[in-house]
């Protein structure tokens, strides 16, 4: 275990579970904190997990979209993304210059000096979140119809947060569920997957909490943010000790936008009110370590009800 001076017993922790799944072979290092490849293993238990949501989720007849892990940099600039979470943004650059700048660029490479101030800025964002790209492509196509809109969706996402704990990703994935309508559709889409998720993560032996949560806003107008959302009781995550017992991690997320993206993106129902907004995520391989951490690096060893419910 890492031990170095100043490291928290939770800090630990996480070394030390993120060092043993390297060793397992389940995550395979890159030298960058929280940029990792997985092995055939772990992308199984996303799979099996990924069909499970499916099972819960699937009746309900949502419209399943696929993007690809960036959205359109005019769609990014007009979400807001950059008003609350600047410091967790990726923009993707790329070189533009003629065969001087490239000279020029192989020179600073060879001498290593810095090199990527000479790329620019190209139209595509890296996806923070999997919901992004569903609010502007589901208000392009008009009002909403009077049962409102249900979107599945997928994506590897990005934020910028290294970490140590091998729980907080720079490159990640999110199933989400994403609900548009009234207010009264939408609180009851949120109410039921709260209520579901925690059935279904209990089919799996683990042990949940749900709690009131907040997202992590940017600088001092950000804490007011928090406190606000906590207080109206907008974000309620759905929490398992993965690398430390004391701090449980978020493996879901069930949030409620109210008229906030259907205000940015003109979204309404049919009568012409501003459409709300909700969405329940879970995160991929938070959900992965999860029954990692709790039934062992082993899967055939896992207890034979969970077995059954992932691989049936
Ligand atoms: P946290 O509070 O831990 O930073 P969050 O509340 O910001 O997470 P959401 O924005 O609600 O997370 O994202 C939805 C889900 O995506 C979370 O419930 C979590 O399971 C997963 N997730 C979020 N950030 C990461 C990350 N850095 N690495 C891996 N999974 C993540
Ligand atoms: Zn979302």
């Amino acid at each position: 275990m890492d031990m170095r001076a100043g490291s928290t017993p939770a800090e630990n922790g996480q070394t030390a579970f993120r060092d043993a799944l390297i060793a397992a072979g389940l995550l395979i290092p890159t030298g960058v904190d929280g940029l990792y490849g997985r092995s055939g293993v772990f992308e199984d238990v996303v799979e099996r997990f990924n069909d499970l949501i499916t099972t819960w989720g699937g009746d309900d007849g949502a419209d399943v979209m696929r993007f690809p892990p960036g959205v359109a940099r005019h769609q990014f600039e007009q979400s807001g993304y950059l008003k609350s979470f600047p410091h967790l943004a990726g923009t993707v650059h790329a070189f533009k210059g003629d065969e001087r700048a490239h000279q020029s660029l192989l020179r600073r490479l060879e001498e290593g000096e810095e090199w990527t101030d000479a790329q620019m800025a190209t139209n595509v964002v890296l996806t923070p979140a999997a919901c992004y790209p569903v609010y502007p492509t589901i208000a392009e196509r008009g009002p909403l119809p009077a049962d409102g809109a249900l979107v599945d969706v997928y994506s590897y996402c990005f934020r910028h947060e290294p970490s140590l704990d091998p729980a907080r990703m720079q490159l990640f994935r999110m199933r989400e569920y994403v609900r548009a309508g009234t207010p009264e559709q939408v609180m009851a889409f949120r109410q039921s997957w709260v209520e579901r998720g925690r059935v279904l993560m209990e089919s799996l032996a683990l042990p949940v909490a749900v709690d009131l949560a907040n997202d992590p806003f940017f600088g001092r107008a950000g804490r007011m943010l928090a406190a606000s959302q906590r207080d109206q009781g907008l974000k309620f995550e759905l929490l398992i000790p993965i690398a430390s017992a004391e701090q449980p991690t978020a493996c879901l997320s069930f949030n409620y936008h109210q008229d906030h993206f259907g205000l940015l993106w003109d979204l309404r129902t049919p009568d012409g009110a501003v459409a709300h907004t909700a969405c329940v995520g879970f995160g991929m391989e938070r959900v992965a370590l999860a029954l990692f951490r709790h039934h062992g690096f082993d899967v055939k060893a896992w207890p034979a009800a969970v077995r059954a419910v992932l691989w049936g």
